[in-house]
C-alpha cells in the first residue's frame, strides 16, 4: 500500500542551510529587480540570474524541472507565474512578476516578488501592496500548532478585504531538499483545517492575487499561467520556517 508523502521536520542545521540558499535567493533577486527597467528584455534578466547564482556556488533550482527552460520565471501584467524569459522588452507600467529557485549544497529556497517598471498605475501599485501585505497576513500565521487553513484564511482575508482575488488552481508548498514538498499550502482556507503545522516544517508561502476573477488559463507554451479575464495578476512569495520563537523568513 502507498504511504502518503508526510511533512518533514528540518532540524536548526538545515534550517541554516536553507537560509544560505535563501540568502543568494535575496541578493539575485534584488538584483534582478534593480535591472528590470523599460527596454529590458526578460532574457536578460534571466541570464544576469544565472550567472549570479552560479558566481555564488549555487545552482538554479527552475531551470530542468519538469523540462522548465529558464532560471527565471517573468510574468508580465496579466501573466500570474510561470513565463517563460524571451526577447519581451519591459515596458512602462509594466508589472513584472520574477520567481527565481536556489540550490545550494543540495536545499532549496523559492521566492518571487512583483517590480513596477517605470511609473504604474495607481491600481497597479495598490495590488502590489495588497498582495505583499497579504503574504506578511500568511507569514505572521505561520507559527508551529496552527494549520495550513490558518495561513490561507489569514491571506486571503487581506485580499478578500481590498476586493481583489486570490488564485485558487495554485498554491504554495513545502521546501527542502526538493522545490515541491508536502503539504500544499493554498491561498484561501478556514481556520483551523488542514494538516497541522510542526516545529521546524519550511514552506514557500506565495499569495497569487488577481484584481479580476480567479480564474486562470495556461499559454499554448505548456507554462504560462495568466488570468482568464486578462486582468493584472501580481505574485510575492517567501519561504518560511515554523520555529519555536515564531516564524523565520529564510528568504529575507
Ligand atoms: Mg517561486
Ligand atoms: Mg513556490
Amino acid at each position: 500500500m502507498a504511504t502518503k508523502p508526510r511533512m518533514q521536520a528540518k532540524t536548526a542545521g538545515e534550517l541554516d542551510a536553507i537560509a544560505a540558499s535563501g540568502a543568494v535567493l535575496r541578493e539575485c533577486l534584488d538584483l534582478i529587480a534593480a535591472e528590470a527597467k523599460v527596454g529590458v528584455t526578460t532574457a536578460a534578466l534571466d541570464e544576469i540570474a544565472e550567472e549570479f547564482i552560479r558566481s555564488r556556488g549555487g545552482t538554479g533550482a527552475f531551470k530542468g524541472y519538469h523540462g522548465y527552460p529558464a532560471t527565471i520565471t517573468a510574468s508580465i501584467n496579466e501573466q500570474i507565474v510561470h513565463g517563460i524569459p524571451d526577447d519581451y522588452a519591459l515596458r512602462e507600467g509594466d508589472i513584472a512578476s520574477l520567481d527565481c529557485g536556489v540550490v545550494l549544497d543540495g536545499w532549496v529556497s523559492d521566492a518571487a516578488l512583483t517590480v513596477p517598471v517605470g511609473q504604474i498605475a495607481d491600481e497597479s501599485t495598490r495590488l502590489l501592496q495588497v498582495t505583499r501585505e497579504s503574504l506578511e497576513a500568511g507569514i505572521a500565521a505561520c507559527v508551529a500548532g496552527n494549520t495550513v487553513g490558518d495561513i490561507g484564511h489569514a491571506v486571503e482575508t487581506v485580499v478578500a478585504g481590498a476586493g481583489y482575488s486570490v488564485v485558487r488552481a495554485l498554491v504554495g508548498h513545502g521546501v527542502g531538499r526538493a522545490m515541491h514538498e508536502e503539504p500544499q499550502v493554498p491561498n484561501y482556507g478556514v481556520p483551523g483545517a488542514g494538516p497541522t503545522l510542526i516545529e521546524g516544517l519550511v514552506i514557500a508561502i506565495e499569495p497569487m492575487v488577481t484584481v479580476g476573477s480567479h480564474e486562470v488559463a495556461t499559454a499554448s507554451d505548456g507554462w504560462t499561467v495568466s488570468t482568464a479575464d486578462d486582468s493584472l495578476s501580481a505574485h510575492f512569495e517567501h519561504t518560511v520556517a515554523a520555529t519555536a520563537e515564531g516564524p523565520r523568513i529564510l528568504t529575507a
